[in-house]
């Protein structure tokens, strides 16, 4: 397997070189930019198989360099920095789609972690072999093209939206609770906050459903968790 390259978009150079130096440490290539304007050059420019991305940045902050990257590349995958609860908040409820974020002060462990789990999913991914077609209603899942298509429009979604919904359309009608879903779809047991799985439905919906506060597809378990509709 080739050299995973990751773009480290931080200004605080004692953050970044720390970064890079355990980043490269466990193998991965690291390019470094040290402001939002010059990390969005090098995201849309360059080759890279993750960002981690500061949310305070000189030049443009993080929230518009993810924003940026989105409308061009839906599918790598986005780690937020991020120093503050409120700015949390704001991760959760972004409409963009960051896959996942770390806060600061972060042991490097755990980010090297996140860093791994969110690779081997883009890995796994590209591996999958399955060319199968599922439909539930005017939806339909393409799992060899990552596609999925809403009355044959081809419906925008990030990696990890497409793979949530594969995982519940692979047995239809079964309800997986949250931690289920964190584990199984995010791929770590022990970091993860639940509520990344709320916002990441609700995500969904606005994308899938006719009426998201009505939602026919993927249904709601009260109490318990999510399934998608047979
Ligand atoms: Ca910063």
């Amino acid at each position: 397997m080739s050299t995973k390259k990751i773009l480290v978009v931080e200004d605080e150079k004692p953050i970044s070189d720390i970064l890079k130096f355990n980043l490269e440490k466990s193998g991965y290539e690291v390019l470094c930019a040290y402001d939002g304007g010059d990390g969005l050059n090098k995201a849309l420019n360059e080759s890279v198989d993750l960002i981690l991305l500061d949310v305070m940045l000189p030049v443009m902050e993080g929230f518009d360099v993810l924003k940026k990257v989105r409308e061009v590349k839906q599918n790598v995958p986005i780690l937020m920095l991020t120093a503050r609860e409120e700015e949390v908040d704001k991760i959760l409820g972004l409409e963009w789609g960051a896959d996942d974020y770390i806060t600061k002060p972060f042991s490097m462990r755990e980010l090297l972690a996140r860093v791994k789990a969110n690779l081997r999913r883009t890995v796994s991914e590209a591996e999958a072999v399955a060319s199968e077609i599922a439909t539930f209603g005017n939806l339909a899942i393409n799992y060899s093209r990552y596609e999925v298509t809403k009355n044959s429009e081809i419906v925008e979604l990030t990696l990890r939206e497409f793979e949530l919904l594969k995982f519940l359309s692979a047995q239809p009608g079964m309800v997986f609770s949250r931690e289920m879903l964190l584990e199984k779809v995010w791929g770590y047991e022990y970091f993860g906050d639940v509520r990344t799985v709320d916002v990441t439905i609700r995500r969904l919906r606005e994308k899938i459903e006719d009426d998201p506060a009505h939602p026919l597809v993927i249904m709601t378990k009260r109490g318990i968790g999510y399934y998608l509709n047979k």
